[in-house]
C-alpha cells in the first residue's frame, strides 16, 4: 500500500505529527495511519469524512479514530466486505431453488386435483353434482392463481437483491482497480490488462505499444509548491492521459508520479507521435493556483516507449520502456524517446 519515497514519507510523518499534537490526538499506531492517509489524499471519502470533523469542531474521542480506521484503513474490512456479500449470495441462490420448489410442488397438486375432477366426469354423475364440480375446480384454480402470485412477487423480490449485489461488486471491483488520486487505472489493473493485451497482440498478429510517462523534476515542484499542489498537478497530468487515448487503450498511474499507456494496435512510431502530442500539451499549460492566482510555471514530461515483440516476457517489455524513458530524461527531458527495436531474428 506505501510506495512513497523516502522524503515524501517523511514529509507526510511530519504533516501526521503536527496534526496530531494540533489536535491533541496521541499518537498511537493507528492513528498516525489516519493522519498520514490524511495528508497523502489518496482516499477522498477519508479526506471528506476527517474535513467534516474538522469543520464541525468534532473532538476526535479514541472512539471516533477507531471508527475511521475501521471504515477507511483496516485491510481486513474489504476482506470481510466480500465475504459477507459472497454469503449474501448463496442465501439468495438458496432462495430462489426454494422457489423452484414451491413453484414445482404447486403444479403438482394442480395436476392431480384435475386429474381427480376428470376422473369423475368420467363416471358420469348426476346433473347437478357436475355444478358442483365445475366450482371445485374453479376454487382450485383460483388457489392455484393465487400461490403463483405470491411467488412471483418473492420472485421479484429476490432478483432486485441480485441486482444491487450485482453493482455492490462491480463498485468493489472498480475501486479495486482503480487509483483514488487520479482516477486511473493503478498498478494492479495496469498488471492485469499489460497480460491480456500482450497475449492478445500475440495471438492476432498485432502491434502493442507501451509508454511510459515520468514528469520532470517533480521533486522540485513538490519541494517549492508543496505536496497538495503537487497532488494537482499529477491529477491534471492524469487527465491528460485519459483525454488523449481513446477504445482498449488503457491509461494507468504506475507509480507516485509515473503514468503508464498501453496501446494496442499501435506501432511504436505512432505511440512516439501521441506521446509527442502529448508532451505538447502538458508543457503547453500554464499552471495557476487557484486560490492565490499565484503564477506556477509550467511543467514538462518525459517518455518512454517500446514496442511489444511476440514471446518476450513482460518483465523485459516494461524494462525496454523504461530503458527508453531513462535515455529521454538523458537527452534533457520534456522529451519522447523509443527503444530500438528488435534485432532482426537469425534463426537457427
Ligand atoms: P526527474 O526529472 O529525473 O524525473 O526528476 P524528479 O524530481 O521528478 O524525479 P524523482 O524520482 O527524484 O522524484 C519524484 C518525485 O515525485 C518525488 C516526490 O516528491 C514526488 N512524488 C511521488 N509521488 C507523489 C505523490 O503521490 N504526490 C506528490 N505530490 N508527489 C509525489
Ligand atoms: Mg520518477
Ligand atoms: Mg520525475
Amino acid at each position: 500500500m506505501y510506495h512513497d519515497d523516502l522524503h515524501h514519507a517523511a514529509e507526510l510523518a511530519h504533516a501526521a505529527v503536527t496534526s496530531m499534537t494540533r489536535f491533541a490526538i496521541p499518537p498511537t499506531p493507528i492513528n498516525f495511519t489516519i493522519w498520514y492517509e490524511y495528508h497523502a489524499g489518496r482516499d477522498p471519502a477519508l479526506s471528506r469524512a476527517i474535513d467534516g470533523l474538522l469543520a464541525a469542531k468534532a473532538a476526535f474521542t479514541p472512539e471516533t479514530t477507531l471508527q475511521l480506521y475501521e471504515e477507511f484503513l483496516n485491510p481486513a474490512r474489504l476482506l470481510r466486505a466480500s465475504r459477507e456479500t459472497s454469503e449474501k449470495l448463496q442465501e439468495t441462490m438458496d432462495n430462489l431453488r426454494s422457489f423452484v420448489g414451491a413453484a414445482e410442488e404447486t403444479a403438482r397438486a394442480y395436476g392431480d386435483k384435475l386429474e381427480h375432477f376428470s376422473g369423475r366426469l368420467d363416471s358420469s354423475e348426476p346433473a347437478p353434482a357436475l355444478g358442483a364440480l365445475v366450482s371445485g375446480m374453479l376454487q382450485e384454480t383460483r388457489s392455484m392463481e393465487e400461490r403463483n402470485r405470491s411467488l412471483e412477487e418473492r420472485l421479484a423480490e429476490t432478483t432486485a437483491e441480485v441486482k444491487l449485489l450485482r453493482e455492490h461488486f462491480e463498485q468493489a471491483r472498480r475501486e479495486a482497480l482503480s487509483d483514488s488520486l487520479t482516477g486511473l487505472a493503478n498498478r494492479k489493473n495496469f498488471e492485469q490488462t499489460l497480460t491480456l493485451l500482450a497475449k492478445a497482440a500475440q495471438d492476432e498478429d498485432e502491434p502493442l505499444s507501451l509508454m511510459l510517462v515520468d514528469i520532470d523534476h517533480f521533486k522540485t515542484f513538490n519541494d517549492r509548491y508543496g505536496h497538495q499542489t503537487g497532488d494537482t498537478v499529477l491529477q491534471l497530468v492524469a487527465r491528460t492521459l485519459s483525454d488523449n487515448v481513446k477504445g482498449q487503450d488503457l491509461a494507468a498511474r504506475y507509480g507516485g508520479e509515473e503514468f503508464a499507456l498501453l496501446l494496442p494496435r499501435t506501432r511504436a512510431d505512432q505511440a512516439v507521435k501521441l506521446g509527442n502530442n502529448i508532451r505538447v500539451l502538458v508543457s503547453g499549460r500554464k499552471l495557476v493556483l487557484r486560490k492565490t492566482s499565484e503564477d506556477l510555471g509550467r511543467i514538462t514530461i518525459s517518455a518512454g516507449i517500446a514496442q511489444y515483440r511476440p514471446g518476450e516476457a513482460l518483465s523485459a517489455f516494461v524494462q525496454r520502456a523504461d530503458g527508453a524513458l531513462y535515455a529521454a530524461k538523458r537527452e534533457g527531458r520534456n522529451t519522447v524517446v523509443a527503444a530500438a527495436e528488435a534485432p532482426a531474428e537469425t534463426g537457427v
